[in-house]
């Protein structure tokens, strides 16, 4: 099979859950994971007849930071839309989302692969709300669904890219970095197994070399960790591969993927937008932002992770494996610069201070910034202890410890330990270099 024959053609609907503290369109507390189930709702988002939706304006700016981090268009105006869909799951018969009006459009990502860096097209992003929960469970002996609406009007934001990525490492690297985004504009956990972040790639293959995109497509429906993403996208490119290979031309349709197996099996022939009968939201009003609100979002805004690490590189002269490292998490960086403003007036170098933190691999919580200067500082008096005080106080230890020295000769080689422990002593237990002070131990004792 000639490998180079198929060109795979991979976007991605990825769902991200804010963590505003109420919901989309009423007043229940938002954080739902791990509550007695029913027991965060009300009217509005148990889709009661009469109950009116009044939309969350944290969620909304956070949607529209999200495109903005994400290099985006935000239209002055934008409206609701109902997306209309039986599922037990979804109490109004229909989902509050958007259609032909997004809050953000036209974006762009950089990922940086390997050897190559590249931009990634952010279609849309947009803001709906979440759905109730299923549970599949056993009650007297009987196989039942039960509902906890406690999720239900969630704030969710959905961010579509364009069909740009080649293969599955990509999309691991963009979501990825899609992630830190968000974990540093602080609008969401980004929570993999929580639920927090759901991923659906749609796959197809064309063949090489040709313009237009494939006649289908297949869409995996949310999964919940980058592993099983790129299992998904590796096992729907070797199989739609075979599927052109014998002549055929893969359904267009909707898979789930199977974590035990490794596989995805079909579940639905795929819908077009038109069977969702979508039509303007009228309980809520049309949105409009003028360019100064747009602003104020603007510099509301956090600095992102690309800045971060540029400015980092840039003013402690650090390597970009060290920066890259220290910006992975912003806990980390923002760890690292307040540990920078402490070593300074002990003369500790950022440099310095960025080896330890990567080589050490210091839990920036549990030891705090002071804490790690002194570290620092204590191991780098190691060095400056002169080697003529160091002998005399070797010899001194090996006068006041004859029975340790005795039974060193005569083999107890554990003896030394306990004489490096008097000679740190000695020196007010500032921390030593074992090695340096064993070999001078042994040098006397030989
Ligand atoms: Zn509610």
């Amino acid at each position: 099979m000639d490998d180079k024959k198929y060109t795979p053609v991979i976007g991605l609907e990825i769902h991200v859950e804010l963590k505003t503290k109420s919901k989309m369109f009423c007043g229940c507390l938002a954080d739902y994971f791990g509550h007695k189930p029913n027991t965060h709702c009300c009217p509005v988002c148990l889709g009661l007849p009469g109950a009116l939706p009044v939309p969350n304006k944290t969620a909304i700016d956070w949607c529209i930071m999200i495109g903005l981090a994400l290099n985006c268009k935000i239209p002055n105006f934008s409206k609701f839309d109902r997306k209309n869909y039986f599922y037990p799951d979804l109490p109004k018969g229909y989902q509050i989302s958007q259609y032909d009006k997004p809050f953000c459009i036209d974006g762009k990502l950089e990922i940086n692969v390997d050897s190559y860096k590249k931009l990634i097209g952010i279609t849309r992003v947009h803001m709906e709300e979440d759905t109730g929960k299923l549970i599949h469970s056993m009650v007297d002996g009987k196989d039942v669904s039960l509902i906890d609406f406690n999720r239900s009007s969630v704030p969710l934001v959905e961010i579509v890219t364009e069909p740009d990525f080649k293969n599955s490492k990509e999309v691991k690297i963009f979501l990825q970095k899609l992630q830190q985004v968000v974990r540093y504009l602080g609008v969401s956990n980004a929570d993999m197994e929580k639920g927090d972040m759901r991923l659906e790639p749609n796959i197809s293959l064309k063949i090489t070399g040709e313009k237009s995109l494939p006649k289908y497509k297949v869409e995996v429906k949310n999964i919940n960790s980058f592993k099983f993403v790129e299992k998904a996208i590796d096992f729907e490119i070797k199989r739609q591969k075979e599927i052109l290979e014998s002549g055929e031309t893969p359904a267009q349709e909707t898979r789930g993927f199977d974590e035990k197996k490794g596989k995805t099996v079909s579940q639905r022939s795929k819908e077009e937008a038109h069977d969702y009968r979508y039509f303007p939201e009228p309980d809520i009003p049309p949105i409009k932002f003028t360019d100064l609100e747009i602003d104020s979002l603007k510099k509301a805004m956090p600095e992102l992770p690309d800045e971060k690490f540029k400015r980092l590189q840039k003013e402690h002269s650090l390597s970009e494996y060290d920066s890259e490292i220290l910006t992975r998490e912003k806990s980390t960086a923002d760890y690292f610069e307040e540990a920078v403003k402490i070593g300074k007036d002990h003369n500790v170098l950022p440099k310095q201070i960025a080896n330890t933190i990567i080589n050490k691999k210091i839990n920036v919580n549990n030891v705090l910034p002071a804490e790690l200067i002194k570290m620092i500082i204590s191991t780098t008096q190691v060095a400056a202890i002169d080697e003529g005080e160091l002998e005399k106080i070797v010899k001194m230890v090996l006068d006041e410890n004859p029975k340790a020295v005795e039974d060193y000769k005569n083999g107890k080689t554990q003896a030394i330990g306990f004489l490096i422990g008097m000679i740190s002593r000695k020196l007010n237990n500032i921390k030593l270099d074992s090695q340096k002070v064993k070999k001078i131990l042994e040098r006397h004792l030989n």
